[in-house]
């Protein structure tokens, strides 16, 4: 059983301001939270949360972020082996100034070291061998045609941030993992109907493979790859905190459980009850479950 992820690593600084600043204002922010981040290291750990064998590709910098990143994956029980780092550039990040009471953000990203990721870094047995490859779009895109190209399990890919997909990898790609957003982006489509059959009917536009889109609060659409029926799957109630990174919470769980040997449609199920949970706590990560409790809100 092998999950591997090839992917961003970020450290987030959320700044908690009273107002957000305008252009070429100074506000002071009450407080600076340091969180580890980055949507492929988030995928990992919570992969790493729901069971063993997980493995992240990806590049550091050789600095401070980078070893409290490298501490927060390991403690999320992922094999960090193939996580390099980069002497003389940062470790990527995202700065987030989040204003009080509203919860109104503004984010400034530094790719860092993730720019530097090539195919020869992917070049390596945790991907050529892993059961199930999971992939985003916040590394270079060689590094993700490579990985994907190498890969001989299932890949999945979250196409975010969005931009054109070429032909040929998305011909590799066995589960698509837009979210509304995304798909609308890759379809081309302009504003229109946002309907469960509407959006089926853009996925089957974008790739003839399966396609399960997230839909926020109100779960996913899976769209199998055999052209039979979209399937609107909802989540279980849960008291929802914060939603961010509950997207890469889905991606994780759902690598998990299809390298367990699930098919798409029980994965999708065990990924939507995960995320859920996921959006029960602050952060990213900071409510990420365990399988058994996960388990425990199947039907
Ligand atoms: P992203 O974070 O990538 O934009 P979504 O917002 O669509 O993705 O969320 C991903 C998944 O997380 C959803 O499909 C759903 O399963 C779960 N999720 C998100 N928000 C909620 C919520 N408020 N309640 C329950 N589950 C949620």
């Amino acid at each position: 059983m092998s999950v591997t992820v090839v992917g961003s690593l970020n450290e987030d600084v959320l700044l908690a301001v009273g107002r957000l600043p305008g252009r070429g204002e100074t506000v002071v922010a009450r407080t600076a939270t340091f969180a580890p981040g980055g949507k492929g290291a988030n995928q990992a750990a919570a992969a790493g949360l729901l069971g063993p064998g997980v493995h992240m590709v990806g590049r550091l910098g050789e600095d401070a972020a980078g070893d409290r990143q490298l501490a927060a994956l390991a403690a999320s029980r992922v094999n960090v082996r193939r996580v390099l780092r980069t002497t003389g550039v940062p470790t990527g990040s995202a700065t987030i100034p989040v204003e009080d009471g509203s919860g109104e953000n503004l984010i400034v990203v530094v790719p860092g070291a993730n720019a530097l990721l090539t195919a020869a870094d992917v070049d390596v047995p945790s991907v050529r061998e892993a059961q199930v490859l999971l992939l985003q779009l916040e590394v270079p895109l060689d590094a993700v045609e490579a990985a994907a190209r190498a890969a001989t399990g299932t890949v999945v890919l979250t196409p975010a941030p969005p931009r054109e997909l070429p032909a040929a990898l998305l011909e590799r790609v066995d589960v698509l993992l837009p979210n509304e957003h995304e798909l609308v982006h890759l379809a081309g489509a302009g504003p229109g109907d946002r309907s469960p059959a509407a959006l089926a009917d853009l996925a089957r536009q974008v790739t003839r493979g399966a396609v399960v889109v997230t839909l926020g609060a109100r779960g996913v659409l899976v769209v199998p790859a055999d052209g039979g029926p979209a399937l609107l799957q909802a989540p279980p109630p849960v008291a929802v905190v914060d939603t961010t990174g509950a997207g890469d919470c889905f991606s994780g769980a759902l690598g998990q459980a299809l390298a367990a040997g699930a098919g798409l449609p029980d994965a999708v199920r065990y990924a939507v009850a995960a995320a859920a949970l996921s959006t029960t706590g602050p952060g990213a990560r900071g409510a990420l479950p365990d399988d058994e409790t996960v388990r425990a809100l199947l039907p």
